[in-house]
């Protein structure tokens, strides 16, 4: 490690690197090689930067799996040159994005942590300076030589979040970011508290780095709401080439029990579709065969997602559905914490 640690920004576009343009008053995305020219206080930071930007940065509302693929292959060919790594996309798919990373890279050694801002960088009222200096100041934090942060984060408005238990909450407020189910990881006021219990910790810090670039798309969301037919639940459940669905259910997991509903997802199951439940509560954990209403889910072979986000649910499956695994296998890997992202009991 360098006496300074070096910190590479990895800007994909959204607010954050916009300014206004002052004549036809429309936001522009700014050349992001002259950050320092935009924030000069980025010179007092005890740190290297360096930026690196997509040729063309996109609204987050156009992120896909393509530019996941993107992010990960900066990061793998910088991995070994620099000690952290933040990267600035648009809020609106950022827990969605950041959950997607934190899978695709297996055995992080160094701290990686998506920003963003909800008004540009150049507004006199601007999130983006604090959040995107105090990213920096925690990809850069060191212990007894080693980096604080090991994992994949995300931090808005004065906290740092596990990245794949996040949620956008708010398009209004700076604190537009949410963490119902684990605590924040740091809280930045006049100190940089870390809560080190929480932190991922490196199992064996000998493992190698692992890349994965493959992430299987034929999935849904599927949210359930009073008054869903059959017909529309059967035309999903047939839609050629689905392999998985994250279930948006109830409470803790509850789905209508009627027979036409519970026979549809089980024929889904029967033709090798993968099926995770996951609470459409921002809070708290499926509870499979807690109540009646989810009994006949388990007996069909639905997965339990237990407290997993959608967007976390949604890159897990992207990721598993990858690995060709059996059956009982991906029931496995699903169930269990790979990344921090669902609370083990
Ligand atoms: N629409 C923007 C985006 O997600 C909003 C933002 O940057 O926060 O790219």
């Amino acid at each position: 490690m360098a006496n300074k640690p070096t910190i590479l920004i990895i800007y994909t576009g959204g607010t954050i690197g916009m300014v206004k343009d002052y004549k036809t008053n429309a936001l522009k995305a700014f050349d992001f090689s002259r950050i320092l020219e935009k924030i000069p206080e980025l010179e007092q930071l005890n740190c290297e930067i360096t930026s690196v930007s997509f040729d063309v940065p996109i609204d987050s509302s156009n992120m896909d799996t393509k530019y996941y693929v993107d992010i990960v292959e900066i990061i793998e060919k910088n991995y070994t040159q620099f000690d952290g790594f933040v990267v600035l996309t648009g809020s609106d798919t950022m827990s969605y994005t950041s959950s997607a990373i934190s899978f695709m890279i297996e055995n992080l050694q160094k701290p990686i942590i998506f920003t963003g801002s909800q008004l540009p960088i150049g507004h006199i009222r601007t999130d983006a300076k604090e959040n995107l200096i105090t990213s920096i100041e925690i990809a850069s934090a060191r212990k007894d030589q080693r980096p604080v942060i090991s994992e994949v984060c995300l931090y808005f408005e004065y906290k740092l979040y596990r990245a794949n238990r996040t949620t956008k909450i708010s398009a209004e407020h700076f604190e537009a970011f949410a963490s119902m189910n684990y605590p924040a990881l740091a809280e930045s006021g006049v100190h940089l508290n870390f809560n080190e219990a929480l932190l991922y910790k490196t199992k064996n810090r000998n493992k190698k780095l692992i890349i994965r670039k493959k992430l299987v798309t034929d999935i849904l969301v599927l949210k359930l709401f009073p008054g869903i037919t059959a017909t529309v639940v059967k035309a999903i459940l047939g839609i050629e080439n689905l392999k998985g669905i994250v279930l948006e259910t109830y409470g803790s997991g509850n789905a209508p029990n009627e027979a036409w509903f519970l026979n549809l997802i089980d024929d889904a199951i029967q033709k090798g579709i993968k099926i995770i439940n996951v609470t459409q509560c921002s809070g708290g954990s499926v509870i499979l065969g807690h109540y009646d209403t989810s009994v006949g889910l388990k007996e069909v072979g639905v997965i339990g997602g237990e407290d997993i986000t959608t967007e976390s649910a949604v890159a897990k499956l992207m990721y598993l559905l990858s690995e060709d695994l059996s059956v009982d296998h991906f029931k496995n890997y699903f169930q269990k914490s790979l990344r921090g992202e669902i609370t083990i009991k």
